[in-house]
């Protein structure tokens, strides 16, 4: 599936959770405490939704996330939708998304989500260990990941991505390897898999530090996956074929889209200056309107364009005799395919220092330094 250069994306936080998983760096209230908070936080989208509605994007994909949007009452997040529905042109969207927690699927919800035309539904599984969703500060397990996986499946929907969590303490790779499996033997479209990341200084430390183990494990998915026809579009994603995410892409492929939601960001274009906005992670200064803008410096763009595409299958396009330099400068880390420069397995492994690497190595030829 090719997304379009010319249409946007579209994304929507909603910033709410019923609990708060020990990991998770990612905005959110507490929903019990949010009574007034989740009017606070329609008033800002609706702001926000008139502010973008002038200037008439088309979209192209729609990604609900959060937070769990499932985590409100249906009623509330028909609110939400309708909001956005009513004021943005949404009639050329194809494919619609959104994030769900298994502990609150239920008929209701997906009748909603079908009334909204949602095609594509991404499962936060992290991992089909109780022991393990019980350290991760999870409140499901999986028996309750069967029975929302098999209702989603039931209500039609054949898109479906299940996101696992990996390299945390206490985890061997025999537990991944068993989460792998049971995860492809539910046969989802997509499978996204997430190490553990420490933002912040005050989260725990749930992060597993044996870097062998872990490269280990990536080892074991990248094989488990392949065996099961899935495909790695981007460095945590695979996909069956057809079925990569179209939002996400745009994200790596450097495309434009709106973010909408406390926390949110946005990247676009005004005349001929890019520029990328961030709304605060605080539901009140969201509601006054707050966003920090920055227009993009070339040297920006630049860095941006090779981290964000080198992530991808389709690497960083870029010129042939900068591609001859870099091959035989970070050998057995990239390969070339279509004009582009591409991570192999092991360069996977080190993708940012190498992309900061290569964003220097083509600093030093554009100026003509002798490499
Ligand atoms: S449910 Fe998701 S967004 Fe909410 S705290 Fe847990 S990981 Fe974070």
């Amino acid at each position: 599936m090719k997304c379009s250069k010319e249409k946007h994306g579209l994304y929507l936080h909603i910033p709410f959770c019923r609990s708060k998983c020990k990991y998770c760096h990612f905005y959110s209230e507490n929903i019990s405490n949010s009574g007034e908070d989740f009017y606070i936080y329609l008033e800002g989208l609706q702001k926000e939704v008139e502010y973008f509605r002038q200037y008439n994007f088309k979209f192209e994909t729609l990604y609900v996330g959060g937070g769990t949007p499932n985590a409100l009452e249906p009623n509330q997040l028909a609110l939400i939708l309708s909001i956005v529905h009513e004021k943005l042109e949404l009639s050329d969207v194809i494919e619609k998304s959104i994030e769900l927690n298994p502990e609150f699927v239920d008929v209701n919800l997906l009748n909603l989500l079908i009334k909204f035309g949602f095609n594509r539904i991404s499962l936060g599984v992290q991992s089909f260990v109780d022991t393990e969703l019980e350290f991760l500060g999870r409140n499901h397990n999986s028996k309750k990941v069967y029975e929302a996986y098999n209702l989603i499946k039931k209500y039609n929907f054949k898109n479906v991505n299940i996101d696992l969590i990996f390299a945390f303490s206490g985890q061997t790779t025999e537990s991944f390897e068993y989460s792998l499996w049971k995860a492809c033997e539910l046969d989802p479209t997509h499978i996204s898999t997430y190490t553990m990341t420490f933002e912040k200084p005050a989260k725990e430390n749930l992060e597993n530090k044996n870097e062998t183990i872990t490269i280990n494990m990536i080892r074991v998915r990248d094989k488990i996956l392949a065996k099961y026809g899935f495909l790695r579009y981007e460095i945590s994603n695979f996909a069956k074929k057809g079925y990569e995410c179209m939002h996400n892409m745009k994200y790596w492929l450097r495309q434009y889209y709106v973010g909408l939601g406390p926390s949110a960001s946005g990247f676009s274009i005004d005349g001929d200056k890019e520029f990328r906005y961030t709304n605060p992670t605080s539901i009140q200064l969201y509601a006054k309107g707050i966003r920090d803008i920055e227009i993009l410096s070339e040297e920006q763009k630049l860095m941006e364009e090779i981290f964000l595409n080198i992530r991808t299958r389709y690497g960083w396009k870029t010129e042939r005799n900068f591609i001859t330099i870099a091959l035989s400068k970070f050998q057995g880390l990239l390969r070339a395919k279509n004009n582009a420069l591409i991570l192999t397995d092991d360069g996977l492994l080190v993708a940012d220092q190498l992309a900061l690497k290569i964003l220097e190595l083509y600093e030093d030829y554009k100026k003509g330094i002798e490499i």
